[in-house]
């Protein structure tokens, strides 16, 4: 090993032990006052401040609470975002004594953004003090909205990726234990689609249904109906998830309603196989409920394609997670039905994004991500933030 490669790995190990207090000082403070998605006023200012005192250049209100901040090495090389999402969810969390516990009564900070803010801070704030080490630029990119996949499209079309060659992302992952980096190539979450269902049908008197068209049965024939698309003609080796989470119509026993309200979300892990389900729910929705006289209207509320990492930045990622946890501690994770419009910052540049081990190793049953017992085991943030800035070092040249 050569002499600079010596000083680069004493240095990193330095800075990571240098920002220990500090990850958590921020993590604990977030997650005291998580605030949900389109609401990451407070949020945003921290991240801004914590930016700028780094002397990253900031601006602030890019698609609504987003905030981008730059810092140029002053020497030719690629752009590399570093982009956390920021927001919480409506959750109260559970009041079991835990030490650190939001302070906004139904609010809660329930999948782990808490963190990636304060591990792309520490990341900054090594790359910061590092700074002759790397070319190019880099450029964080705090995100709202996440939870809704609403907050990536806005901050693009403000300009948030213009520019930039690569991505880095994390999730925090509780499943997977602290000390556990897990990295794939290719898809690692699906798209997450949501849509509403309009039947229409036409009301009238409880006792004389003969002279309506009940939307009721339509929307139930209609429900059993899409069951089929995943069941019947999805293979069983694609995996697809069509969900109906809401359903609402009528106002008492005796009255045949106009209309029936659905809504649901739409996951797979191709993208062609998102476009085809999207299409299908549209397609068997109308056909069931023109049988039954009435109307299906489908509309495409938001989405975002599915999560895919490219295979080189992987391999870059994967060396940075071994330097870090060892070979023995990096896996390959199996891609997950869930969404995160980072996705659609991996559909303008190449990049990776990877999952960061949070589970408590001691507490047996693991809290699922978005539950009211959820909790990360903060020795997570320093893991995350060094494979950040190792994979970085590795990338800005
Ligand atoms: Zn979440
Ligand atoms: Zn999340």
């Amino acid at each position: 090993m050569s002499a600079p490669a010596v000083d680069v790995e004493s240095r990193v190990r330095a800075e990571v032990d240098r920002s220990r207090q500090d990850l958590v000082d921020i993590r604990r403070d977030l997650h005291r006052h998580p605030e949900l998605s389109h609401e990451e006023a407070r949020t945003a200012q921290v991240a801004a401040e914590r930016a700028a005192a780094l002397g990253f250049a900031v601006r602030q209100g890019v698609g609504e609470h987003g905030v981008i901040a730059d810092l140029d090495s002053g020497r030719p090389g690629p752009v590399l975002m570093l982009r956390a999402d920021m927001d919480a969810l409506p959750v109260l969390e559970r009041d079991d004594g835990r030490r650190v516990r939001s302070e906004v009564d139904g609010v809660m900070h329930a999948c782990g953004h808490d963190g990636h803010v304060a591990m792309a801070l520490g990341a900054a704030s090594a790359l910061a003090a590092m700074q002759d080490a790397w070319s190019g630029r880099v450029r964080l990119c705090f995100q709202p909205a996440e939870e809704r996949a609403e907050g990536a499209v806005p901050m693009i079309e403000a300009g948030a990726a213009d520019g930039v060659d690569r991505v880095l992302g994390i999730h925090l992952w509780a499943p997977l234990q602290t000390g556990r980096v897990a990295i794939t190539p290719g898809v690692l979450f699906g798209s997450a689609d949501s849509f509403t269902l309009t039947v229409r049908g036409r009301g009238g008197h409880g006792g004389m249904p003969h002279t309506t068209v009940d939307p009721v049965v339509a929307a139930a024939q209609i429900i059993v109906a899409l069951q089929t698309i995943v069941s019947r003609e999805t293979s069983p080796f694609a995996p697809a998830v069509i969900t109906l989470g809401k359903i609402a119509g009528g106002t008492t026993f005796n009255v045949i309603a106009d209309t029936v309200d659905i809504a649901g979300t739409v996951r797979a892990l191709e993208q062609s196989e998102r476009e085809r389900l999207l299409r299908r729910i549209d397609e068997v929705a109308s056909g069931v409920a023109a049988s039954m006289r009435a109307e299906a209207v489908f509309v495409h509320t938001a989405g975002c394609p599915p999560v895919v990492s490219d295979p080189g930045v992987a391999a870059v990622v994967r060396d940075a997670a071994i330097a870090t946890v060892g070979e023995d501690n990096v896996d390959v994770a199996q891609p997950v039905t869930v969404g995160d419009d980072v996705a659609c910052f991996l559909e303008r540049a190449r990049g990776c994004y990877f999952l960061v081990g949070a589970g408590h190793p001691e507490k047996g049953r693991v809290a699922p991500h978005h539950s009211a017992d959820f909790d990360i085991d903060e020795a997570c943030l320093p893991v995350g933030m060094e494979t950040l800035v190792r994979a970085a070092l590795a990338m800005l040249r």
